[in-house]
């Protein structure tokens, strides 16, 4: 149609555009290579238990390393893998890596009992396959099911109920446990608490950002503290920067919390001498001063 309007015809969109198109598509090939290059790779943060007051496990979180443009966030890249599909072998790789480091970690006393929780998008379940892909490699790498946990989150619920409560079966039958990611961000909906036979939810972190403002925000995330403890289900705080935030969850009943407070995402070198050295109460002095 604007073809037939004339060569001459200027669209000022037209570079933008085209500039847009190019990145885009080179970010998909560069993500291809990344894939077979093995430029990706996992961090790892800790989840702490509120009552112990230990590391009890880690969220395994992806990264891209670049050959040129250094550091890739999965902010950026997870939505161009979700678009071309390619999320499906990347998430093979991080199910793979995620086992292989579960079997590293039964090697390491201090490191036995922990879990690493990994995260699966909606493109990931609707392709079916990774309950298989999560099978094989926990019997390649000998790794008990019961230290793999998997977070999905509220999308998936909207946008395929009947292949997501499918995929949630499959992992609970292998014993795995299932986290709802993000909880409070999407079309929240109260009904999935009980539809789904989750194990933990964990509140998403906007919550946790704006606790302090308000008496309102507190009693948000006080009741749905609550609401997770009358349903028998785990409930994790994620995004817990301030001494200040640890202390109102703690008093909140909640179980878990994960956060910048503890630590940022940790490069797997770093994991064993991290809670080696761990002291929940480190931070307590800055904030008795
Ligand atoms: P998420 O699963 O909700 O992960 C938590 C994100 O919050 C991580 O960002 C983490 O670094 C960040 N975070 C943790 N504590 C704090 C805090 O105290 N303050 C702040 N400001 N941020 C905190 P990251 O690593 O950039 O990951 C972003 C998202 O990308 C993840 O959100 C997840 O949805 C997705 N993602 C990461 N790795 C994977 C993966 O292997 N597969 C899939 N499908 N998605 C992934
Ligand atoms: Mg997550
Ligand atoms: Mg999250
Ligand atoms: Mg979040």
């Amino acid at each position: 149609q604007a073809k037939n309007q004339g060569k001459n015809r200027y669209c000022f969109f037209d570079a933008t555009i085209k500039m847009l198109v190019t990145q885009r598509m080179k970010m998909e090939r560069d993500l291809r290579d990344a894939v077979d290059n093995h430029q990706l790779y996992l961090v790892y943060q800790p989840l702490v238990n509120l009552d112990s007051r230990k590391i009890e496990g880690f969220e395994a979180l992806v990264r891209w390393h670049h050959p040129v443009n250094g550091l890739v966030s999965p902010v950026e890249f997870i939505p161009v893998a979700e678009e071309t599909g390619l999320i499906v072998e990347i998430g093979e790789a991080v199910v793979e890596m995620a086992c292989q480091m579960l079997s590293r970690f039964k090697q390491a006393p201090l490191l036995a009992d922990l879990y690493i929780n990994v995260n699966v998008s909606s493109v990931q379940v609707l392709a079916r396959t990774l309950d298989s892909v999560i099978r094989k490699n926990l019997q390649r790498y000998l790794v008990d099911p019961e230290k793999l946990n998997i977070e999905i989150t509220e999308s998936i619920l909207i946008e395929d109920y009947k292949a997501a409560l499918n995929f949630v079966r499959e992992l609970k039958a292998m014993n795995i446990k299932v986290y709802l990611d993000d909880f409070g961000t999407g079309y929240s909906s109260l009904s999935y608490l009980h539809k789904f036979p989750f194990d933990a939810i964990k509140l998403d972190r906007s919550f946790i950002q704006v606790i302090n403002d308000s008496r309102q925000n507190e009693a948000i995330v006080e009741s749905i503290g609550l609401l997770a403890s009358n349903l028998n289900i785990h409930i994790v705080a994620e995004g817990i920067e301030t001494r200040e935030q640890l202390i109102k969850v703690q008093h909140m009943h909640y179980h878990v919390a994960q956060g910048f407070y503890f630590a940022k995402p940790l490069a797997e070198h770093k994991v064993e001498v991290f809670v080696k050295s761990f002291d929940y109460d480190a931070g307590e002095d800055t904030i008795l001063q």
